[in-house]
């Protein structure tokens, strides 16, 4: 969740069977109006709940103009298998998921500003891949874009739509200040986070990978 001056927004709500747990979290902690749901992508781990949880609270929901086709029905078939599991969505929640959709998305470019927080576009994990940035807060949120699991590194190419994108999109945090980090994937650093960013993406230059050196 994060709040600031420009509306309430709750980032990345998670797969679909998390919806009632999100909204208690929303009822106990949300006072006044809950402004936007905003995905860092589409998949479903972390897209799941974000319908269900714009009919319940009447939030808008917003997403890189590039995976908001994802969200739709007839949409681009995706490489990642863990999606196929909502590719067999039954026709009929598929078309309500679109009309939900249509009628309220937002579409995100890179550097808007969306409740107080900047857009950072880092295609590759999915083409609208997005890390979310406040400056005031100095906070990062980074969804798939960097996970934090076994230590800091790029998704595997197992999961990605194009792993060589992937594998160049965090390399714009590096002119980034953030203090704290959230990811999608892995535990929050509270201080000093790009710090430990930064030295990921200095260390990983020194030894080039070879999925960039052959592109
Ligand atoms: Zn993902
Ligand atoms: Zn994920």
């Amino acid at each position: 969740m994060y709040r600031s001056d420009e509306g309430l927004a709750i980032i990345d709500p998670g797969y679909t069977g998390s919806v009632r747990a999100v909204l208690r979290f929303v009822n106990e902690h949300v006072r006044g109006r809950l402004d936007w749901v905003i995905l860092t992508h589409h998949h479903i781990d972390h897209a799941g709940a974000a319908f269900a949880l714009c009919q319940a609270t009447g939030a808008r929901l917003a997403v890189h103009r590039d995976d908001a086709p994802y969200l739709q029905a007839g949409r681009p078939r995706n490489r990642m298998t863990l999606w196929g599991i909502a590719e067999r969505l039954p026709a009929r929640l598929a078309s309500y998921v679109v009309s939900t959709a249509a009628a309220e998305s937002r579409l995100l470019d890179d550097g808007d500003i969306i409740a107080g927080l900047t857009v950072v576009h880092g295609p590759g994990h999915t083409p609208g891949s997005i890390c979310l940035h406040s400056a005031s807060e100095s906070a990062l949120f980074l969804g798939d874009v960097l996970n934090n699991e076994r230590g800091i590194r790029t998704p595997p190419w197992t999961v990605n739509h194009s792993h060589r994108r992937a594998r160049l999109a965090p390399q714009r945090l590096e002119a980034l200040r953030f203090e704290r980090a959230y990811f999608g994937h892995g535990p929050s650093i509270l201080a000093g986070a790009d710090r430990y960013v930064h030295d990921f993406l200095t260390r990983r230059r020194l030894v080039p990978a070879p999925a960039i050196a052959q592109r």
